[in-house]
């Protein structure tokens, strides 16, 4: 670690202390930017990296509502505004227990740089509640969704900040947070994405971020002349981004056999087809049941409990080629990297945010494996988000062909600006570095341009 970067990180840390997974993302991307700041000493005067850490506003707020019992209930609300020099903040918003300040910072820190990377013109930001939809009722959702854009409305606009989905937020939320924005503001506009298709959404939405990941990774292969026919891969999560992960994987040739939600993982040695994908979507999506119950029906795949005391995920210790984590962050940690790597794992590419702790990503680009970050593998979200808002300003929408087309395009893109920025900074294959500065040199530069705001 470089002194800059050491003498950041105490700052970092003496100043929000308490938040280990903002830590962790500002340490991962200042260590690639010691190499820019190394031959630009203007960002280090214009103070850039530190400017970029801190957000340019943090809403807290209440967010009071009744469940079906007629008990008040009170949650709290958060948004992030991180960084608006190259757009309106956008970002998603998590439901999840665990969701506090910290988490949601590292979320919308990431968001910066892979909306950057994206070639869109957007901003970062990210945010969410600490309410745990899981297991509640379609009208506690809607009170709760409503409730909760009962003062976000005030902060948001198309103009502003749009925020999207992300953990514990799909489309019926999406639909109840923007029902409750069109009445509050009496306006139809392209406030949030991730809409229905029927009311402002994108063809492809769903699909993008999955589809992506994979994009990303046959890129990846495609610079040892590789593709992802006959590879076996392991996915984790069973949402959205892991779905359709899943569905591209097999659209082009490969084999699936593990998915997993937060209570364990299922083990398919046959393969995960698009009939058992289909059933996991249904299960998933409309039944909101368990990963647990897929071997209720296809008796040969084999469930495992997660077990928090264990220092490793057992999902992780198949023999395979491919690895996509598609649940939450730090899924992977250092043995689990290991046991990829020992188990013949060499592309790794994130569906998820931050899915692997700082000494996993260590090994992967000490073995020299093709490794996709999450903010340049997971960027093609956002990027049909961005993409949606496009279609929301023209009114006019895009066929599946078109908004597919540009999600290729702009995958192949971000992979080509993580190969050249990589290079171009003396760390060929580091697509960490590539990631890292390619995101942050578009951003630096426009905030130079616009002063110290
Ligand atoms: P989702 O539809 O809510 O699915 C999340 C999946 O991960 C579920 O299977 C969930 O299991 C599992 N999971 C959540 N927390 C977990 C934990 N602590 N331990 C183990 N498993 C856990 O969310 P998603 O949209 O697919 O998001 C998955 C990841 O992708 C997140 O890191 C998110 O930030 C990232 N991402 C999403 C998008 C997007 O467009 N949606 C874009 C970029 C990045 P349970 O059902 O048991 O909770």
């Amino acid at each position: 670690m470089s002194d800059y970067v050491k003498s950041l990180m105490a700052e970092v840390k003496a100043k929000h202390p308490a938040q280990p997974e903002f830590h962790q993302a500002v340490e991962e991307v200042a260590e690639s930017l010691a190499l820019v700041l190394e031959r630009h000493p203007e960002y280090r005067t214009a103070k850039i990296l530190e400017r970029i850490i801190e957000p340019e506003r943090v809403i807290i707020f209440r967010v009071p509502w009744v469940d079906d019992q007629g008990d008040v209930q009170i949650n709290i609300g958060y948004r992030i505004e991180m960084n608006s020099a190259i757009g309106p903040y956008k970002g998603g918003l998590r439901f999840h227990p665990s969701v506090n300040i910290g988490i949601l910072k590292f979320l919308a820190f990431e968001q910066v740089f892979k909306n950057s990377l994206t070639t869109l013109p957007m901003g970062g930001g990210k945010g969410g509640s600490d309410f745990d939809p899981k297991g509640k009722s379609d009208l506690k959702i809607m009170r709760f969704c409503q409730a909760f854009m009962s003062e976000l409305f005030r902060h948001i606009g198309p103009n502003t900040d749009v925020p999207a989905g992300d953990i514990g937020v799909g489309g019926r939320e999406i639909g109840y947070l923007f029902g409750q924005y069109k009445k509050l503001r009496n306006e139809f506009t392209g406030v949030l994405t991730g809409k229905g298709l029927n009311w402002g959404g994108s063809l492809i939405r769903p699909e993008a971020t999955g589809y992506g990941a994979v994009y990303f990774a046959s890129e990846m292969l495609g610079t040892r002349n590789e593709t992802l026919e006959g590879k076996t891969c392991l996915v984790s999560g069973s949402g959205n981004v892991a779905q359709y992960t899943v569905e591209k994987i097999l659209q082009l040739g490969g084999k699936v056999v593990t998915l997993s939600d937060s209570n364990g993982y299922i083990y398919d040695e046959e393969g995960i087809d698009e009939k058992k994908l289909q059933f996991v979507m249904e299960l998933k999506n409309t039944r909101r049941g368990r990963i647990k119950e897929y071997t209720e029906t296809y008796k040969k795949a084999v469930y495992t409990q997660l077990d928090s005391n264990m220092d490793h995920n057992p999902l992780w210790n198949h023999k395979a080629q491919c690895a996509f984590p598609s649940a939450t962050q730090n899924e992977i940690n250092g043995k689990d990297a290991q046991n990829l790597l020992k188990n013949g794992v060499y592309v790794v590419s994130e569906g998820a945010n931050m899915p692997t702790t700082l000494d996993g990503v260590k090994l992967f680009i000490d073995n020299k494996i093709l490794y996709g970050p999450g903010k340049a593998a997971n960027a093609g979200g956002v990027a049909v988000s961005g993409l949606e808002m496009s279609q929301n300003s023209m009114r006019y929408p895009w066929t599946r062909e078109e908004v597919d087309n540009r999600l290729h395009l702009i995958m192949k893109s971000i992979h080509k600006t993580c190969v050249d920025t990589a290079d171009r900074f003396g760390t060929p294959g580091n697509y960490v570095n590539g990631a890292n500065i390619g995101g942050f040199l578009k951003v630096a530069d426009a905030m130079m341009d616009q002063g110290v705001v």
